[in-house]
């Protein structure tokens, strides 16, 4: 469970808190800063995490986000990315997974555990009991199970590269194993590359990107849970070949990696499609599951706004698929470019025909049933009465339904997409 330690700000009263996500193995809480225009609230956003100092001995990361945290606050209203950010990503930064390792300048954590190889792994499950998890993992479970983030990355040191999933692979060799968004995190990754100051010229990664099974197979790691259990994007991202490099390098490392990291987070808003999941014979918000035709992988839309950001290569094109249990489901074909799309859905209930008469504001059929079984008994002489009632039920469900096409038109809350679709 998150606690709500304590709440502070570097502009205006409103951009930044912290919380504490958990405890290290000798006790140091581990702190997350929230940077948003509206840090603590949930609002129709897409989430990006920043995850440092996963090893002890990689202390680089855990600068560096401070250095952007503070730049962030101090450039908002004034630099266009910064406002961006703040205004459009809900951005969490846990500057040190590993505390304790820090403090012990080593690489696990006070257990001497490779916090990077104790998640459960997709392949070799004898890992997956969470009980004996270390407390750092276990903060990092719990928080991807209270926050739906779309993105995310890990800082490393001891080497210049992008690293994306998968991790490891199913025989333990050292191969290629692309997962099913292997396009889409080879763009993430050359985002971050290409945005940097030299990573992209990197000798020994092409383009400075790798996909982790082809560099070395890893289990249990970090970003492999992150796509499959939590829906999140992650990459690991090694940010300098030195990993003790002397303090007063720190401000070049922060210029090499500032773009990149901005970019990369700015991404969740410029690029990929969004929208917004509602019930067409009520207007209300739907979880509803999307799909995209040939990429073996769903998100879910948000319980409370039913909006959805789903990341995606650009310059393809895409069949976007709406699924809820209880609905039709329905699929668009679009073709994305460079700029963020916005796609929304408006999904039919299966038994609209039978139910639609006596369907009324939000209930979304939840006692249907008693109703129609009410109607279907009224004596002979309320018949009339009753056929008046069900035309004017039949009225107020079509003006229901104009207010919800025009209601979800109306709450789209992103910026710039060039182009919008409601399917
Ligand atoms: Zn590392």
């Amino acid at each position: 469970m998150i606690i709500l330690t304590h709440s502070f700000s570097l502009f205006e009263g409103f951009l930044e808190f912290s919380i504490s996500i958990g405890k290290s193995v000798l006790g140091f809480p581990l702190w997350v800063m929230e940077i948003s225009d509206k840090p603590g609230e949930e609002e129709a956003e897409p989430a990006f995490k920043f995850i440092g100092n996963v090893h002890g001995d990689e202390p680089v990361g855990r600068e560096l986000l401070l250095l952007l945290a503070n730049w962030l606050c101090n450039n908002y209203m004034k630099d266009p990315l910064a406002t961006l950010i703040i205004d459009k990503v809900h951005l969490h930064i846990l500057p040190s997974m590993n505390p304790d390792g820090f403090s012990l300048r080593r690489r696990g954590n006070a257990n001497n555990i490779d916090l990077n190889r104790d998640f459960p792994d997709q392949f070799f499950p004898m890992n997956d009991d969470l009980g004996t998890r270390q407390p750092e993992t276990k903060a990092i479970i719990s928080w991807l199970r209270e926050i739906r983030f779309t993105a995310s990355a890990s800082l490393h040191g001891g080497a210049l590269v992008a690293n994306y999933p998968w991790d490891g692979t199913e025989n333990k060799q050292k191969n290629y194993y692309a997962c099913p968004d292997d396009e889409t995190f080879r763009f993430m990754a050359s985002l971050y590359s290409r945005s940097h100051y030299n990573m992209s010229l990197s000798k020994e990664f092409r383009g400075g990107i790798t996909n982790g099974a082809f560099w070395y197979p890893v289990y249990g790691g970090m970003q492999d849970w992150n796509y499959i259990h939590g829906s999140c994007f992650e990459l690991t991202l090694e940010i300098s070949d030195n990993k003790w490099p002397a303090a007063n390098e720190l401000p070049t490392l922060w210029e090499f990696n500032k773009m990149s990291m901005l970019n990369l987070v700015a991404s969740l808003v410029k690029t990929g499609i969004h929208g917004r999941i509602f019930s067409s014979d009520c207007g209300g918000p739907l979880p509803a599951s999307i799909a995209i035709k040939g990429i073996n992988y769903s998100i879910k839309a948000s319980q409370t706004f039913a909006d959805y950001h789903r990341l995606l290569a650009p310059g393809e094109r895409y069949e976007v698929i709406a699924t809820m249990p209880g609905y039709k489901s329905k699929r668009t074909s679009i073709t994305l470019g460079d700029e963020t799309m916005t796609v929304d859905f408006v999904l039919d209930p299966e038994n609209a025909l039978k139910g639609s008469l006596l369907r009324h504001g939000c209930d979304c059929g939840s006692d249907n049933k008693s109703r129609r079984t009410f109607i279907e008994f009224l004596p002979g002489p309320y018949l009339e009465v009753s056929a008046i009632l069900i035309l004017i039920l039949a009225f107020l469900c079509f003006v229901l339904k104009r207010r919800a096409i025009y209601n979800h038109l109306k709450q789209r809350q992103f910026v710039g997409p060039k182009r919008s679709v409601v399917v």
